[in-house]
Formats: structure tokens, sequence, C-alpha cells
């Protein structure tokens, strides 16, 4: 499988290159050229466990590397790691199967591919014959930037900078990247919302690209976001596992189709989905959740994009975002046009706005099925299904089960539902516990304790002691800075 830029077809790159360039040169992202020949022999993945399921699929998006060669990633990257050898369990709420994808060591769901990126990383440097030490530049609306830093931590060859929304993430999110340690690890927060960091971000690589700034000095940049390929990847193995699961628990017969509903943002983790199905998977609809910011459903629902419109902040943070990066590469894989995508793009970027020709938009409607959900609905959710199923959801998972309730009741024929599980409730504590008709108090920290002693569900030990641990991150600054506090950064290295 090639890669090229979304918005180019002369600009190719093997699966390795795309992953450790981050992003394409020309402002694009790296996309297989065609899924259309990606078919595999899914139903041969079904028997597997969930790591024999990720070296298949990954060698097949992945072709850099071999198969032996990614069976030794996948066992180096997830060895132990998860609560589960299963990694992403499945539990059965009500009429619903709920994927949970909280079970790693930061327990959001860009564990997953956050602890196999890294190991993905080193391997394509030594692939491509590079020396040089890379340095990760990731923009988080939360747990991007967490899951990011502990899977990076103090790997050989690579440094991580995070940026995040100042005063835009839950106090645990932050707590958990103030006092992140490693050698290797940076985190500043931006004066601005994710979108302003994510834009920053991505301006650094075109200004860096565009004018040599880190010729000669021994380093050169990468990302952690889902604009990496590399990221994406690995994320289409659950929708596999959680198929699997339905099949051997005899909910569904082999080849019946299975609807998914992702609580979405960046567009990374339903644009797998997308993937799992080109790869041959019985996916029905991709239910596409969103919150008060659903600048998505209006897309799906009316074939135009907007971004001139209010940003809000809501009590599921990691999806408050207005530009969904990895929505191009589906326009790309759709349209198979670049042409057509770095139009679109050129015109997201001047005026805010654009809109699909009819065909994509047909297209669109026979995959994808979108709705949103407020906070309100969010925190209704999860005290219905907490009273009702004794299901503890944190925000975002809400949002995807209130949407799947949507998506249920206004298509009658819809196929067995799985909501993708996407964080730990205890990362979002004080906005459950309100959800369960409690007082939040002010203070998250002893939210966490006052949810874990009104459920009875245990807090993942990872986010145990939380405060007691050393900030070490401090540094605040305005977008504008971005680029010449990376700059500095990456020259600390010379000195
Ligand atoms: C990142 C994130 C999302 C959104 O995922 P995308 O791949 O960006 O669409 C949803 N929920 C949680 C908890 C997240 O951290």
């Amino acid at each position: 499988m090639i890669y090229q830029s979304t918005r180019n077809n002369d600009l190719k790159a093997s699966s390795a290159q795309a992953i450790l360039d981050g992003m394409a040169g020309d402002g694009g992202l790296y996309s297989p050229a065609s899924l259309d020949d990606a078919a595999l022999d899914w139903k041969a993945l079904l028997p597997l466990d969930t790591q024999g399921m990720a070296v298949k699929i990954l060698s097949a998006l992945l072709p850099s590397f071999s198969e032996a060669e990614m069976a030794a990633l996948v066992r180096r990257a997830y060895a132990g790691k998860f609560e589960t050898d299963e990694l992403t369990p499945t539990v059965t709420v009500g009429e619903d199967t709920v994927l949970e994808l909280f079970r790693g060591p930061t327990s959001a769901f860009k564990d997953v591919a956050l602890s196999m990126l890294p190991v993905l990383m080193t391997a394509a440097r030594e692939k491509c014959g590079v020396s040089d030490e890379i340095l990760i530049l990731t923009a988080t609306s939360g747990d991007t930037g967490k899951a990011a830093m502990e899977g990076f931590r103090n790997v050989p060859g690579t440094r991580i900078m995070v940026f995040y929304p100042y005063g835009g993430v839950s106090p645990v999110q932050q707590a958990q990247m103030a006092t992140q340690d490693g050698d290797n690890v940076c985190v500043c927060s931006v004066r601005g919302n994710f979108d302003d960091a994510q834009t920053g971000v991505k301006r650094i690589f075109a200004a860096v690209a565009r004018e040599k700034l880190l010729a000669g000095k021994g380093v050169r940049l990468s990302s952690a976001n889902s604009i990496n390929i590399g990221r994406l990847a690995p994320q289409v193995v659950y929708y596999f596992r959680a198929y699997a699961n339905l099949v051997q628990s005899g909910r569904i017969a082999l080849g019946d189709p299975v609807d998914y509903v992702v609580p979405t943002g960046n567009f990374g983790d339903i644009l797998a989905g997308y993937f799992a199905r080109e790869l041959g998977l019985p996916v029905g609809r991709l239910v596409c959740a969103s919150n008060a910011n659903n600048i998505l459903t209006d897309f799906l629902t009316t074939g135009v994009y907007d971004r001139n419109r209010p940003f809000y902040r809501t009590v599921s943070p990691s999806m408050d975002i207005l530009v969904s990066s990895n929505l191009e590469r589906l326009l790309f894989l759709l349209s198979k046009d670049a042409q057509l995508v770095a139009r679109l793009m050129d015109s997201l970027g001047k005026t805010g706005a654009y809109s699909v020709p009819a065909s994509l938009k047909k297209q669109l409607d026979s995959l994808f099925y979108a709705g949103s959900c407020d906070d309100e609905g969010t925190k209704r959710a999860i005290g219905q299904v907490w009273q009702q199923y004794g299901y503890l959801m944190d925000t975002h998972t809400a949002v995807a089960y209130d949407v799947a309730q949507q998506y249920k009741a206004a298509c009658p024929g819809h196929g067995p539902v799985v909501i993708l599980s996407t964080a730990s409730p205890y990362k979002f504590p004080a906005a459950v516990l309100e959800a369960l008709g409690e007082d939040p108090g002010e203070d998250e920290f002893k939210a966490m304790e006052r949810l874990q002693d009104r459920t009875g569900v245990p807090m993942p030990k990872n986010l145990r002691n939380l405060r007691e641990r050393p900030v070490r991150h401090r540094d605040v600054i305005e977008p504008g800075e971005m680029l010449s506090y990376v700059l500095e950064k990456a020259a600390g290295k010379e000195r």
C-alpha cells in the first residue's frame, strides 16, 4: 500500500516515511492512495486474540513492515500495559454493546494507538536510515497529550512537546499532563482553544518545511496527532475485536452488519471504522456523535462544512473541536480526487467553509449517520444508564450513547449497535457526579474520591494520587509564540 498526500497525487511516500513525517509537506495528510485492494481475509482474523489481529491489520495497512517485524512491534507496544490482554473489552449495556477503549495506561482511548506509535516511529526511523532526533509536536484537547507523553517518555531518539488549550481541559487532564515525568517531554499551555493549538502546530510544520528552519540541526519534526497515519492504523483493530466478540457470544451471525457509534472530535476514531469496513469487516452505518460543537452533524446532514460558528466549552472537552482534520482523508478516499480536496481545504483556510459535490454527499449518506447531544443530554444519559443498568459512563461515551438511541429511533432497520467508550468516568468526575444527582463541589480530586465511594466502580490505578505528584510543567504562551518556543527548545539540544 502506497501513501500519498490528500492534496497532491505526485507526493507519494512509503508507510514508514509517512509515519516518520507525520504530515505531507504540502499541508495535506498522508493517506493510502486507495483502499480498493485493501480487503483482508477478515473472517480469518476473528478467532485471533487482539494482538494477533493487530499484527495482521497493521502489516496490511503499513506494508513497510513485514508481518514478523510487526509481531515484535505489537508485543513491545502492548505487553503488560493494559488492564486486560484483550486490550479493549466489550460490555453489554441494555440492548447495546459498549466497547471499552480506556483500559490503557492513561485511561483514554488514545492509549490504544499511542502505545503503538512510538515503536512504529522508532522502527520507521531505522527503516528510512534517519539518524536525526525526532521531535514530536502534539496539540491536545486533553487526552492525546498525556497518552502521547506516556508512550514516548524516555524513548531513545525522540522528544515530545505537547500544547494544550489554557483552561480548556479538565483539572484531572491538566494534572495528568503537568505532572508528567520523563527526560524527553515538554508540556505547554496555549492561550486559545484546541483549534488554535492545532492550527499552530500545523503552521510550525509548514514553516519548518518551507524555510528549512531545522536544516542541519540534527532534529526533524513529526506528529503524534491523528494526522499521523501511525495513529490511525492501530485504531482499526478494535472494530474487529468488537465484531469478533459479538460473533463469539452468539449475538450476531458471521457476516451480519454491525453499526458503530463513535464520539467524534478530530474524526480519527470514526475514520478507522471506515478503514475497517474497507478491509472487509461487515460495518453497517458509522454513526458520528458530536456534542454542542456539532459542526460534523451539520456537515454530514447538509454537505456544507462551516466553521464560522460559536465554539462551546462542554463537559466532553476532548470533542470540543471545529476543524476535524481527518475528514480530509475521508474526502480524498471517497472522491479519489486530490485536486478537489486541495480546493476544499483552500476554501476552508480562506473562508472557513466548503461544500462538497452532490456525488460525494451521496456517498457520505450511505456510510454515515450523524447526531449531537448537548451537556444536559449528556448528563441525563449518564444518570439514566447508571440507574437502569448500573453502568458508569464518562461524558464522551454518554454523548455516543445518547446519539445511539437517536439513531435507533430514526432508523428502525438498524443492526446491532456497538458504542465506542473513549474515556474513564474518573477523568471527568465533576460532570459525572453531577449527572448522578450529587453536588460536584469545587474540587475535582475530591470528586474522584466521592465518585468511587458513591458508585463502587474502582478508580484506575494511574489516576490515584494525582494531586500528590510534583508539578513539572508550568509554561503558558500565546498562539503566536508557538513557533519560536519550538525553535528555542529544538536548539536547546545543541547547547
Ligand atoms: C480524542 C477523543 C475523542 C475524539 O476522537 P477523534 O479521533 O479525535 O474523533 C473522543 N473521546 C475522547 C475521550 C477523546 O479523548
